[in-house]
């Protein structure tokens, strides 16, 4: 690991001020990014740690919605009452992902920025433009089972690994930024993260030095929410395929439909194409099943993952008849 300065601030505003200085980056939970610096695939000189700052609470909002602090821990946003009766899907999502140990100390806005990354990421012998731009992408014509067949390009193929960000697509999460020059903003969580296209070393549309301080969750929507992940083994693994859906019935038409996958692009993917396949038809598995035509019906496979278009479909579609309470 390369020598490193550190800080811890103590209030938002000289957090992101500590951003100037050359080489710097937050630190929150660090589960993800002190791994790639004993990997020196990170190699930041200068540490801001922003987990004591006062954006652990969760906490209501006038209109119904939910305000998450940005350090809250995924474990303790995955166990609150309110999370778990009115966005049961987020709660699930969370539950779903890394470990016990790693959701006890990771962070809400750490797990929004963890890295989108593939094993050849971390395989520093190997050409990967994310890690070094413009070396090449060894994914491609390489071992690919795990990689996205949504949304990708010639230049990077990984998919974001997170569970919970697939939860808050579903749920149209608003993220909250504080700037280098202390101006705030709010972004959509459908807008936050990037595709890769020629640039996959910019993943998010976050400044330099900006920070995420909170998301914002809307009011419940209307229906049964499920999140239902596939992965090779049931702990500490990513997706596959992962669908979050939120699902409305009334007298057995589909009157309100979300979905959003994971495991299956570089980002969050909600698919407006599956819901429009799925509003004021009947709730049947011939209708998940053209959502799930629809949904996948631009997928691409780079030859090991070309099983995940069929999984990603049957995935949906069961985690539609749970959600609508069919078959
Ligand atoms: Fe790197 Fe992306 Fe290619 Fe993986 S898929 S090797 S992360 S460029």
């Amino acid at each position: 690991m390369k020598a490193f300065t550190y800080e811890r601030a103590t209030d938002p505003g000289a957090a992101v001020a500590a951003m100037s200085k050359a080489g710097a980056k937050f630190i929150s939970g660090g589960t993800n990014l002190l791994d790639l610096m004993k990997l020196e695939i990170e190699q930041p000189s200068h540490l801001v740690d922003i987990s004591r700052l006062p954006f652990k609470d969760i906490e209501e909002m006038r209109d119904g919605g939910l305000r998450i602090g940005a350090q809250a821990t995924n474990s303790d946003v995955a166990a609150d009452r309110r999370v778990r009766s009115r966005y049961a899907v987020l709660s699930q999502a969370l539950l779903a992902g890394a470990s016990g140990q790693l959701r006890n100390k990771a962070s809400v806005g750490g797990n929004l920025l963890q890295r989108t990354r593939c094993p050849y990421f971390y395989d520093t012998v190997s050409d990967c433009n994310k890690r070094a731009p413009g070396s090449g992408c060894s994914a491609i014509g390489g071992f690919n089972r795990g990689h996205a067949i949504l949304g990708a390009s010639e230049s990077c193929i990984a998919t974001h690994p997170s569970d919970m960000a697939v939860a808050m697509a579903a749920l149209e999460a608003r993220i909250e930024l504080l700037g280098a020059n202390q101006a705030a903003r709010t972004v959509a969580i459908g807008d936050f993260h990037r595709l890769p296209g020629d640039t996959p070393h910019i993943e998010t549309v976050l400044q330099p030095g900006e920070m995420i301080t909170g998301v914002v969750l809307p009011p419940q929507p209307p229906g049964q929410q499920v999140y239902r992940k596939v992965r090779d083994r049931a702990s500490y693994e990513f997706a596959l395929v992962s669908v979050a859906a939120i699902v409305a019935t009334d007298r057995g038409t589909i009157s309100a439909a979300r979905v959003a996958f994971g495991g299956v692009a570089h980002r969050p993917w909600r698919s407006v194409e599956a819901e429009a396949a799925l509003a004021g038809r009947p709730a049947t598995m011939a209708v998940f099943r053209a959502a799930a035509e629809a949904a996948m019906a631009n997928a691409v496979g780079r030859g090991h993952n070309d099983f995940k278009i069929e999984l990603a479909k049957r995935t949906l579609c069961r985690t539609l008849a749970q959600a609508a309470q069919v078959g």
